[in-house]
């Protein structure tokens, strides 16, 4: 599996070439006789909700540096997304979080600089973290902002939807939003 469409056989290092499957153009390794697949990259957030308020990191590594977003990164191949998103929390922010208190709350879609990214968010109170929050690793800044205060941002930030989506979250009475 590749994130953009590959151009050599990561087995064989044969060019590819393209082959008609399921009604798309796919790259096709002629020695190996196989697709080499394009998906999505699989991602997770997490929205950390201090009452009136989410936890927001600030960006210190491309792409988006000085942007703000919810902690939250790209998951490990043998990684369970609960797992990788209470992993990135720790790294980003230096809250602990037991996987099983997060609640699922929205997949996410979309492309990012010709990649393609699915992303899985969690929310979870705060009451249910552990630790101080800090700017961690690859973070410049940690902490919570209001909705309004996010909306202020709102440009400046990558998953702004999802921040949202949290705030609606225990309104709706803890539905899952799916998002493209
Ligand atoms: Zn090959």
């Amino acid at each position: 599996m590749t994130e953009r469409p590959a151009t050599y056989c990561p087995d064989c290092g044969t060019v590819l070439a393209q082959r008609s499957f399921e009604g798309r153009e796919r790259q096709y390794c002629p020695d190996c006789e196989r697709f080499i697949w394009q998906n999505a990259k699989p991602c997770v957030g997490v929205v950390v909700r201090d009452r009136n308020k989410a936890l927001l990191i600030k960006r210190a590594i491309p792409p988006d540096v000085g942007a703000w977003a919810s902690p939250g990164g790209a998951l490990e191949p043998d990684e369970p997304p609960a797992l990788g998103a209470a992993r990135e929390l720790r790294e980003e922010t230096n809250l602990e979080v037991d996987p099983a208190a997060l609640t699922l709350l929205d997949t996410r879609h979309s492309s990012l600089n010709e990649k393609y990214v699915l992303s899985i968010g969690y929310v979870v109170d705060y009451s249910h973290t552990d630790g101080d929050v800090a700017a961690a690793s690859e973070v410049s800044d940690a902490r919570f902002f209001t909705l309004p205060e996010a909306q202020e941002i709102r440009d400046q930030m990558r998953d702004y939807t999802r921040v949202v989506n949290s705030f609606e979250h225990w309104k709706k009475g803890n539905q899952t939003v799916v998002l493209g």
